[in-house]
């Protein structure tokens, strides 16, 4: 009666690229300079349906190859793969500065931005979103630099990441255009979304939603050693026991069960962890299942 499936059809959201998968893939933890490698984590991506491939320039920062890193070593990947950047969503973000620590007023953003095209070798970025808010800029200026890149084809769509709900807003207010997306930490460890406004605007406004460290950038799957993680974990495993399914499958299927149908931006750099990935969309639990896990994670009844 209260059963919960996962929807997993790709949304068809930017005009002249691939629809967006249900799951997407994310570079944060791209910190070598194995071309090879790094082509067999794309392809099992690939293999796994998934479209949407998440990156950053700040990705490599504070690792060996710095600052750049994991865009630079994707455009290597692209250049040795002819036909994988037309079968991709290639979202990437800018506005973190080192050390400042966030800029993205004045023409900085369109800096950025070609900074990125340079690095990734590709003319136009699909997704370019505003890494974290830069307090210190005007909606108007980031929304006119938006509309820059847009206009001279360095950007397809735009979208923001960790924003509140009133910092989306005023920033939307501004734009000549919409903004297609958000990308907040979501995870049965991070449950803030869905109380603080940010998965109700998503609804609101028909926002696609990135969910960063679903896995709570693996905690879930580590030895836990908190009680709050040791009980998410249980009450993800009770899932997973009924439905032969593994523990990090139904944390992916936990949040994408949320109504506004978040994309889980698997972190992991393992090719047979990614293709796994896709057993998320076999997982059911049913609605006092899903509420199980969110009582575990807030350490306390529900109301
Ligand atoms: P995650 O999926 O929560 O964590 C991935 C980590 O879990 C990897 O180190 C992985 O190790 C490990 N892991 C352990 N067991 C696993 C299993 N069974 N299956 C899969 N992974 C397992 O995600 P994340 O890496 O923290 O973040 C994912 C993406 O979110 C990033 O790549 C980036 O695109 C985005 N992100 C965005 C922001 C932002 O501010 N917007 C911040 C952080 C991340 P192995 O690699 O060894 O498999």
């Amino acid at each position: 009666m209260d059963r919960l499936t996962i929807d997993a059809s790709p949304r068809p959201l930017i005009d002249g690229t691939p629809a967006i998968s249900a799951l997407g893939w994310g570079m944060w933890r791209y910190h070598d300079d194995d071309v090879a490698a790094a082509t067999a984590r794309s392809m099992a991506a690939l293999e796994a349906g998934i479209t949407l491939f998440d990156t950053a320039d700040i990705y490599g920062f504070g690792h060996e190859h710095g600052f750049g890193a994991a865009e630079a070593l994707f455009g290597r990947v692209l250049a040795a793969n002819p036909g994988l950047r037309d079968r991709i969503v290639l979202a990437t973000k800018g506005g973190i500065l080192p050390p400042i620590p966030y800029w993205s007023r004045g023409s900085r953003l369109i800096e950025t931005c070609e900074a990125s095209l340079r690095r990734l070798g590709v003319e136009s970025i699909d997704l370019y979103q505003i890494h974290r808010p830069d307090l210190l800029a005007h909606p108007a200026e980031l929304a006119a630099a938006l509309d820059t890149l847009r206009q001279q084809g360095k950007i397809r769509a735009a979208g923001v990441s960790n924003y509140t709900p009133t910092q989306f807003a005023a920033l939307a207010a501004h734009m000549p255009f919409p903004l297609i997306s958000i990308q907040p930490e979501f995870s049965p460890l991070h449950t803030d979304p869905l109380f603080d406004g940010v998965l109700d605007q998503a609804l609101e406004r028909n926002l696609a939603v990135l969910s960063w460290s679903p896995l709570g950038g693996g905690r879930l799957l580590g030895a836990a050693d908190d009680a709050r993680t040791q009980a998410v974990a249980v009450a993800l495993d009770a899932i997973a026991a009924r439905q032969g399914a593994t523990r990090a499958a139904v944390a992916y299927a936990w949040g994408m069960a949320h109504p506004s149908r978040p994309i889980p931006l698997i972190g992991s750099q393992t090719p047979d962890r990614i293709r796994e990935a896709t057993d998320a969309f076999k997982v059911e639990m049913t609605g006092a299942e899903w509420y199980a896990v969110l009582v575990a994670a807030m350490g306390k009844p529900l109301p």
